[in-house]
């Protein structure tokens, strides 16, 4: 089962640094619709939304009729709105299927029933490399390339001048690199990002995030404790995203979870509940159990 899983995941990781880097496949799934796909009432208004979406890995192992089986299901008929310009959490015990839900949005994955919709319309209507152009993706593992702060900046976006990237590096709590080595925009990351923690190197990729025309944003984030310096580093990162862009992130710091405009709370593939946090701490168990659990030693 795992085996697949490792197929995947390489295929995810390659798939974001090819679009980094602007390298285009012939067998992208480029092709359009000739009518547009339905749109959706329900859709108004959202940059994404997900209409009883379910979804299973095992198709290469079982093929599609097995993989729609209930067991080996992740996702089960998921429906989710994803506001523009608002924050959407999705929060959940691991193996849940929150990360899976972003991997659909970005389409490493076609649903097995449902439909998804992309600024209100369907997402079929899309060729990859529109959809890349409107969503862009922050992971722990966000690729960092070896070379200078400019380099990663600019990645992506040749047209960003360095006071661009210097105001930036401000935004995401970055700007004590500039004066680490004196060397500024031409500090040396190293290796693949090695002289930078892993809270820096998913900063980096949120500057580039900000720097992008993409409206959507979609950030799995770190499940390590941060120091204060990254904490505030994040938060601060996270709240400029506010009204520029459409955030859905995989939370599980609480100020992010608290500032967001609604939460989905994620339980064996299906939604258990969503709403403010507030309204989940009295009304969902399971999402008053993560609160306690996740956040543990801070104040709720
Ligand atoms: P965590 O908080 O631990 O990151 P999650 O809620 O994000 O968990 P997912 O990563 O979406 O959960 O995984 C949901 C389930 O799907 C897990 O059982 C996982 O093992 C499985 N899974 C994830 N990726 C793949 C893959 N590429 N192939 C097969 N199974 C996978």
């Amino acid at each position: 089962f795992n085996a697949f899983g490792g197929i995947g995941e390489s295929l995810g990781a390659f798939s974001r640094i090819r679009e980094l880097l602007d390298i285009a496949l012939e067998n992208d799934y480029d092709v359009v619709p000739a009518t547009p796909l339905t749109s959706n009432p329900m859709a108004q208004g959202t940059s994404v939304y997900f209409k009883k979406i379910s979804f299973g890995y095992n198709k290469l192992k079982f093929g599609s009729e097995l993989a729609e089986k209930e067991e080996n299901l992740i996702l089960k008929e998921i429906t989710l709105r994803a506001e523009k310009g608002k924050r959407t959490a999705i929060v959940g015990p691991s193996g849940a299927g929150k990360s899976t839900i972003l991997q659909l949005i970005e389409r490493f994955y076609d649903p097995d029933d449902g439909q998804i919709f992309v600024h209100e319309k369907d997402y079929r209507n899309y060729s990859r490399e529109e959809l890349r152009k409107l969503i862009t993706y922050v992971e722990q593992d966000s690729p960092v390339i070896s070379g200078t702060l400019r380099d990663n900046l600019q990645l992506g976006n040749r047209k960003v001048n360095d006071s661009d990237c210097i105001k930036v590096l401000e935004e995401v709590n970055l700007q004590h690199l500039l004066s680490r080595d004196s060397k500024g925009l031409d500090m040396q990351v190293g290796e693949s990002g090695a002289s930078l923690s892993g809270g820096e190197r998913q900063r980096l990729a949120m500057a580039r995030s900000l720097l992008s025309s993409a409206e959507i944003v979609l950030l799995d984030e770190l499940t390590s404790n941060l120091d204060s310096l990254n904490e505030m580093g994040m938060k601060k990162a996270v709240d400029k995203l506010k009204g520029k862009k459409t955030v859905i992130v995989v939370a599980h710091r609480l100020s992010t979870v608290i500032d967001s405009d609604i939460i989905y709370v994620l339980e064996h593939g299906r939604v258990v509940g969503s709403g403010s946090h507030n309204e989940l701490i009295d009304t969902v168990p399971l999402y008053r159990e993560l609160a306690k659990e996740q956040f543990v030693d801070r104040e709720m």
